[in-house]
């Protein structure tokens, strides 16, 4: 069997892992990177999913030239309209509030995938390899060891990009937080007849929360839709006339009348989060390290900023000759991502609670706060910074 030195190693081409590792090959960083698919199935994977992707993200792509091909098809949000149910502007977010941009950007998520991988299957620095099947991992002369199908690889550090259901936390036995929501969020999209004008919609029902994101294509007559449900509710959705119907109640017409409806695609939903970042040579990002509620479109946001940190952490560290994979080092990237990553946690789980509860007075507080919160610019603001991924964390 082949043995594989490399500096780094990333367990996971999606799209933190990808990122890391094209952000390490910008320091000349040498990178393996390991996915259980092989290169056919990953160009070829389909992803009906959009992601609302901020500015702060938008920057990090910027850091890796990519961005510019990426925005060619992404759909700049200007503002966003948040609600109780099909009220109108209950709280209301623009772009020209603030002078950073758009509030975020929709990007479908197969072209953002294919983009990036195509960039790592040219990198001189980034060797791929797919179809890998991890057996175990050994810790030897400051070194993790990657026992596969495919060989060993080694390296001072292993990052687990590994998504939701990461093996790397469990070989790294990292302990984590799990809720199950009880809860389903359907991804379709739809076609209609007015333009939306780059507008998002978060409306809140009782029964979980429904988000419209523009999309770019079909004139702005074209929106992406992740309608979260509870598990009671989404047994009436079973026949498909049902869930057409429902959904036509909660959208109400918001961008005129609906002319198309893609098949739905379900994601159960729980949240994950590990109580510690890292464990002897072996560090989390991305999903594999916290997996958020979708409720507000920041789970990849915050993935891509652990991408970001860990990057400039280990390119420093490789520059002062310093052990990549110690605690000495990596505790400096946890420190830097614990506040970000919690306060995601917990505002995501907590949004969901207060806007998933029946209650009567939870309504009334609820809509009253919306209205309040609206008329506070220093509020929107500073919620504003936080959403566009544009607050720091590093102290
Ligand atoms: C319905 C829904 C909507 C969402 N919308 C948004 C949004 O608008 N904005 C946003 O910021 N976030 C959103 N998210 C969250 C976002 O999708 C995730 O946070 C993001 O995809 C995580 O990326 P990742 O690279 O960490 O993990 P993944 O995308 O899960 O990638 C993991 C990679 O690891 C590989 N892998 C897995 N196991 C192994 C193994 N054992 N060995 C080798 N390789 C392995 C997989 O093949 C894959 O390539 C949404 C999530 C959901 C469910």
């Amino acid at each position: 069997m082949d043995n594989h030195q490399h500096n780094i190693i990333i367990v996971g081409s999606g799209i933190v892992g990808m990122t890391l590792a094209l952000m390490l090959s910008k320091q000349k960083c040498k990178v393996a990177i390991l996915d259980k698919n092989s290169k056919k199935k990953l160009l070829e994977l389909k992803d009906l999913r959009t992601s609302a992707l901020s500015q702060g993200s938008s920057r990090i792509l910027k850091e890796i030239s990519l961005w510019d091909k990426i925005k060619k098809k992404a759909q700049p949000i200007s503002e966003i309209n948040v609600s109780e149910g099909t009220n109108i502007n209950d709280l209301n977010f623009k772009s020209e509030s603030l002078n950073e941009g758009p509030l975020g950007y929709i990007v479908d998520n197969t072209y953002l995938k294919t983009t990036i991988f195509k960039e790592i299957l040219e990198s001189n620095f980034i060797k791929f390899f797919g179809g890998v099947n991890i057996k175990d991992i050994k810790k030897k002369n400051g070194s993790s060891v990657v026992l596969s199908n495919k060989g060993n690889f080694s390296a001072p550090l292993v990052v687990g990009a590994d998504g939701r259901n990461s093996k790397m936390r469990f070989f790294a036995n990292i302990k984590s937080f799990f809720f199950d929501y009880n809860q389903t969020a359907f991804v379709f999209n739809i076609s209609h007849t007015l333009s939306h004008q780059s507008k998002a919609l978060e409306r809140f029902f009782p029964s979980g929360p429904l988000a419209l994101l523009p999309m770019q294509n079909n004139n702005k007559k074209s929106s992406s839709v992740v309608w979260t449900v509870d598990s009671q509710f989404k047994k009436k959705l079973m026949e498909r006339k049902n869930f057409n119907n429902e959904f036509e109640k909660k959208y109400a017409k918001a961008f005129g009348r609906i002319t198309k409806i893609s098949k739905p695609v379900a994601y159960d939903l729980n949240v994950i989060s590990c109580y510690e970042h890292f464990k002897e040579r072996i560090v989390l990002v991305g999903d594999a390290c916290q997996a958020i509620h979708p409720i507000a479109g920041q789970g990849l946001n915050l993935g891509l900023r652990d991408s970001y940190h860990l990057a400039n952490i280990i390119s420093e560290g490789l520059k002062l000759g310093l052990d990549v994979g110690s605690a000495y080092v990596l505790r400096d990237y946890s420190s830097k991502r614990l506040i970000d990553k919690n306060l995601l946690v917990q505002a995501t789980h907590r949004l969901n609670q207060l806007f998933s509860n029946n209650s009567m007075i939870v309504k009334i507080i609820r809509e009253n706060g919306l209205k309040i919160f609206n008329k506070s610019d220093y509020l929107k603001k500073k919620s504003m910074m936080f959403a566009m991924g544009l607050m720091k964390f590093d102290f």
